[in-house]
């Protein structure tokens, strides 16, 4: 794999030079970048650390990596999840409700996977057209019969959608606006694409003040480019021609943990707005992302205290969820093997091989029968409850199961999600 690191020195959405970097983790590595017993320590890593522009007061890493080829052959999904399919079909089923949206709807999705949202639009007889740049997940998405174009989407793309999609009546993003280098022209292409009265576009995003309240930093990652509160993806929507609608589209116990979800229309639009609240003020003031890193390193002390005291003790811990949670927070707070003997996975894409950063191995949860823990950190902590009934139905006897978060942010009244 060949990359390059690009420093900016600016401002993602406003351009101000007034960027202040508030939280340094040291080296990274990407969040997938599993890696061979043979190859560990060769895997990408590089400081990664997250700024707050003082203008605008939108959290954005101040780098950019570009990636001299496609390296991620797998695709990690956990669409089999029924959260996550519940999450899905609620989702179509309110922004057509709610809209009013009926059959022949137009619905585009950008970074559309494997088709699984789209399908549940197309079930309510939307016509459907994803965007996505992976092969293989296109391939999954046109075998369940959800059309998609496999591509990033652009304003030169934008202009290449056939007519009978056009202009859209919803557009959606789930977990991809914040992986977005531009965010900014990336909005004015789906001004351009919208219908200006009825269109809706529906983004799902980290919440910034989740992530700083749980101290959930394994969000941080090279991947994502913006962190976003109700107020500064407002104040976004607004820059780029956009009113925002709600944040309350589902209620809270039906969306991921962290999930920041918004409607927006285009401004003179025919919608009526739900006037959302706009979120605490202290996120807009520079106190609150000075004395954060503190609190930040003092969690992940506490976690490593944690897992080693119970080391000390005769105690054996492994994880569960390889996803970023995982690799990120044994990464950011140094953990390896000799903390955590093996990370479960049940999707088969990473096992055999290492964790990047932390180089713990990566398994399937029939490696706890074999060979067992007395405790198991569900990293993956919004699948808590599913992770239970299955383990308690596969072994003969389960190890505790302990949500980091609760180790993250020990006594913090949002310490569950
Ligand atoms: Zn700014």
């Amino acid at each position: 794999m060949t990359w390059a690191v690009h420093a900016r020195s600016r401002c993602r959405l406003c351009g101000s030079d007034d960027v202040a970097e508030f939280l340094s983790l040291g080296d990274a590595p990407f969040t997938d970048d599993f890696v061979a017993p043979s190859s560990a320590g060769r895997e990408f890593t590089a400081p990664l650390s997250v700024w707050v522009c003082r203008a605008c007061w939108t959290a954005q890493t101040q780098h950019d990596v570009e990636v001299g080829e496609y390296y991620r052959d797998y695709n990690y999904s956990v669409a089999a999840s029924p959260f996550a399919q519940t999450f899905m079909r609620r989702l179509a089923q309110e922004t057509m409700a709610r809209y009013g949206l009926g059959p022949g709807a137009t619905v585009l999705e950008i970074g559309s996977g494997d088709g699984a949202q789209l399908a549940h639009f197309q079930a309510l007889g939307a016509h459907v057209l994803g965007f996505e740049p992976s092969a293989d997940l296109c391939a999954a998405s046109r075998a369940r019969g959800v059309p998609v174009n496999q591509r990033l989407f652009d304003a030169r793309t934008a202009a290449e959608i056939g007519n009978d999609m056009l202009p859209a009546d919803a557009i959606v993003l789930t977990y991809t606006f914040d992986h977005l280098p531009d965010p900014l022209p990336f909005l004015e292409a789906v001004r351009g694409v919208l219908h200006p009265e009825r269109g809706v576009l529906v983004i799902e995003v980290h919440d910034l003040e989740r992530i700083m309240q749980r101290r959930e930093t394994c969000l941080f990652e090279h991947e994502h480019s913006v962190y976003l509160t109700r107020r500064s993806f407002r104040r976004l929507l607004e820059r780029a021609g956009f009113e925002l609608l709600t944040t309350e589209l589902l209620p809270d116990h039906e969306r991921r943990g962290n999930s920041l979800l918004v409607v927006a229309a285009v401004e003179g639009h025919r919608h009526a707005a739900d006037a959302p609240e706009d979120g605490p003020a202290n996120l807009e003031r520079w106190e609150t992302y000075a004395g954060f890193a503190e609190e930040v390193r003092r969690s992940h002390d506490a976690l490593r205290r944690y897992i080693r005291d119970a080391r000390a003790a005769g105690r054996r811990i492994a994880g569960y969820g390889a996803g970023g949670r995982g690799v990120m927070t044994l990464a950011g707070a140094g953990l390896g093997p000799g903390d955590v003997a093996y990370l479960c996975d049940r999707s088969p894409h990473a096992h055999g091989l290492l964790a990047p950063g932390s180089h713990v191995p990566i398994c399937g949860p029939d490696r706890l029968a074999q060979d067992p823990v007395d405790e198991l950190i569900v990293f993956s902590y919004g699948y808590l409850d599913e992770i239970r009934e299955q383990l308690a139905s596969e072994l003969a006897a389960s190890p505790r199961l302990t949500s980091v978060l609760d180790l993250l942010s020990p006594g913090s009244p949002m310490g569950t999600p």
